[in-house]
């Protein structure tokens, strides 16, 4: 073997075993190399996605405000544009359907006379950055989540939104409850079955379990019935929050054997205040829940501060 394939093996093999996705555009933005991370990460296979173009609507990355970057501010096409690297925060559509965060970085691949012939994207997975971590042993973890969705059970958030109670009253810190509901659940389990249903509460646990920071909270809080506890929230932060979190969902697909559905979620909130407890904070999110079911569902309303 001459040293420059030897070369050339030796570094293909590192990259395709990164945990990072790496994955390499011609200037057109085709897709020339996608390494197992990016399989591990997006679901989708090398196989399946070297070819295509990455506007394509494989991966549809969306910010949190659920705007299409693909075909606006794409990083991969700026960075072949302007041969800057650039880095941000966006949410990738994994195969399944549900919304992944991740980072990205993007960097441009140059010839040896400097001009450049692509750009490479590198991303991590966000999710584990930006999910609530629960440290209890195994036989505790399962006690406090829920068996379908993974997430934390509704023991596990009451003594959550507990603690939260009282940090507010001992040092003032204000926090936020969203319950998000899906909606017309009822029928998407009439129309496609049971089993389907499930996949829909998976689904769209994992993109919310995505769409909010550390030390939020997303709970299944029973049936089709999500709770959210967004830290450090004032009413602006509440409102981007229930927003971002409704947008993502409408922005995912719920895929099982061959059916593909999208749902939609209302949500309602309320921001805590000093004289609120458990019940009367959910009795006020629970109220902008009802407003937003009646007002249409697909929205979201934040009880008027108290
Ligand atoms: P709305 O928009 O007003 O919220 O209507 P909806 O149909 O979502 O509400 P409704 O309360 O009438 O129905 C909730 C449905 O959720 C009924 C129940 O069968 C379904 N459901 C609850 N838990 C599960 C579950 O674990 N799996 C599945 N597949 N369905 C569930
Ligand atoms: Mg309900
Ligand atoms: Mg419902």
């Amino acid at each position: 073997m001459s040293d420059i394939q030897f070369e050339e093996d030796f570094h293909k093999t590192i990259v395709d075993n990164l945990a990072d996705g790496v994955y390499f555009v011609d200037p057109t933005r085709q897709i020339k190399y996608w390494n197992h991370g990016a399989e591990r990460i997006t679901g989708y296979s090398a196989e399946y996605v070297v070819g295509h173009h990455c506007f394509e609507n494989i991966l549809d990355h969306v910010d949190g405000e659920g705007n299409s970057l693909c075909h606006t501010v794409c990083p991969l096409a700026a960075t072949i544009r302007d041969g800057q690297s650039r880095e941000v925060s966006i949410w990738l559509r994994h195969a399944d359907g549900f919304r992944k965060p991740v980072r990205v970085r993007t960097a441009p691949v140059r010839d040896h006379a400097g001009a450049i012939v692509g750009a490479v994207e590198v991303f991590s997975d966000d999710t584990a950055v930006l999910r609530a971590v629960t440290d209890a042993d195994q036989a505790r973890r399962d006690a406090l989540t829920d068996e379908l969705t993974g997430l934390p059970n509704r023991r596990l958030f009451d003594a959550a939104l507990a603690g939260r109670l009282e940090n507010m009253s001992r040092y003032g810190w204000r926090f936020g409850l969203l319950i998000v509901d899906i909606d017309h659940f009822k029928a998407v389990n009439d129309k496609f079955g049971h089993a389907f249903g499930d996949a829909a509460l998976v689904g769209v646990g994992a993109t919310l379990h995505g769409a909010v920071r550390t030390g939020d909270v997303v709970a299944r809080w029973g049936g089709e019935e999500f709770a959210v506890l967004v830290e450090s929230a004032d009413d602006a932060t509440l409102v981007d929050a229930a927003e971002r979190l409704r947008t993502l969902v409408a922005k995912s697909e719920v895929r099982l054997a061959g059916l593909s559905h999208t749902i939609h979620v209302s949500v309602g909130g309320a921001l805590a205040g000093p004289e609120d407890s458990a019940e009367s904070l959910f009795a006020r999110a629970d109220a902008a829940l009802y407003g937003a079911k009646h007002a249409g569902r697909n929205r979201s309303e934040i009880a008027q501060p108290v």
